[in-house]
């Protein structure tokens, strides 16, 4: 992954995986470039962490313009650290508004939106298949990874959009790393019937205690899924190591801001999204 900071931009990273693919863009945005203050400095993307509302929204205003992706185009969900998918419906399609959007991951072949996936040590995984032009992200914390939400993003594309696993590109962005996460035996055992696990979870001299490499868990995942190891892309950053670069839940003691995280598929005409008697309506 490369840090890309530009002028009149907000300092990111990009995975190299994703370099031939002309029909996207992405980002692994930092905490950097934005207005908030104090525990949430500076680009804090989350309403419900406890920072004020209006330097959040300044924050999103400065990465529409860093993007040149108008807001509205944005699709954030709540991420409660289940496994469920959001799979954004087809042009002229609605559902209920009323619908909470309790979702950890999103799958989009719609150009024009822009699929977001908020972290402080959680691993945001981005995964493309450029043949099928079909992309998603995903929100993988203990609990996400433990229930394999990567897989059945991966499944989803196989069964639904006919993806071929070799063709499907993955980046693992920046989350908490192996050097800082250590987690108990009710995160431990929750993993115990996956596969290749010795090569994520490690046992600690205090048996009560674990160290739980996420990003490689995810890898694991997607490598039994069949993606080919070169298509796979880690960033090697750890979010609590890097407190310069990022907020990490972990290493902040729990009050912390949210970077963002997003890929797009490209078109000239966006994706809209408006409620209308109580039903979104995407356009
Ligand atoms: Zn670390």
């Amino acid at each position: 992954m490369i840090l890309v900071n530009e002028k009149k931009s907000l300092p990111h990273f990009q995975a190299d995986i994703f370099r031939g693919c002309d029909f996207l863009t992405h980002a692994f945005c930092t905490r950097q470039g934005g207005v908030s203050r104090e525990d949430y400095k500076s680009l804090n993307m989350s309403f419900s962490e406890g920072d004020d509302e209006y330097k959040v929204l300044a924050n999103w205003s400065k990465l529409a313009e860093a993007f040149a992706v108008p807001i509205e185009q944005f699709l954030v969900v709540n991420q409660v650290h289940g496994d469920g998918i959001f799979v954004v419906p087809a042009q002229g399609s609605y559902f209920s508004s009323r619908a909470e959007l309790d979702y950890d991951a999103i799958i989009t072949d719609r150009p024009g939106l822009a699929i977001c996936v908020k972290t402080a040590d959680c691993v945001p995984v981005f995964l493309a298949d450029p043949e099928k032009q079909v992309i998603a992200v995903v929100h993988a914390g203990w609990r996400g990874s433990a229930a394999g939400i990567t897989v059945k993003v991966i499944d989803f594309f196989v069964r639904h959009y006919l993806s071929e696993p070799g063709d499907i590109l993955a980046a693992i962005g920046p989350s908490i790393g192996r050097c800082c996460y250590e987690v108990d035996s009710v995160a431990a055992e929750s993993f115990t019937t996956q596969k290749d696990k010795e090569y994520f979870l490690f046992p600690q001299k205090n048996k009560e205690k674990w160290l739980l490499d996420l990003p490689e868990a995810n890898r694991r995942q997607l490598l039994a899924c069949g993606i080919p190891e070169k298509n796979i892309e880690t960033s090697g950053l750890c979010t609590s190591c890097r407190r310069d670069l990022f907020f990490s839940h972990r290493a902040a003691g729990g009050i912390t801001g949210r970077q963002i995280n997003f890929m797009m598929i490209r078109q000239a005409n966006p994706c809209l999204v408006t409620t209308l008697n109580n039903k979104i309506f995407w356009r």
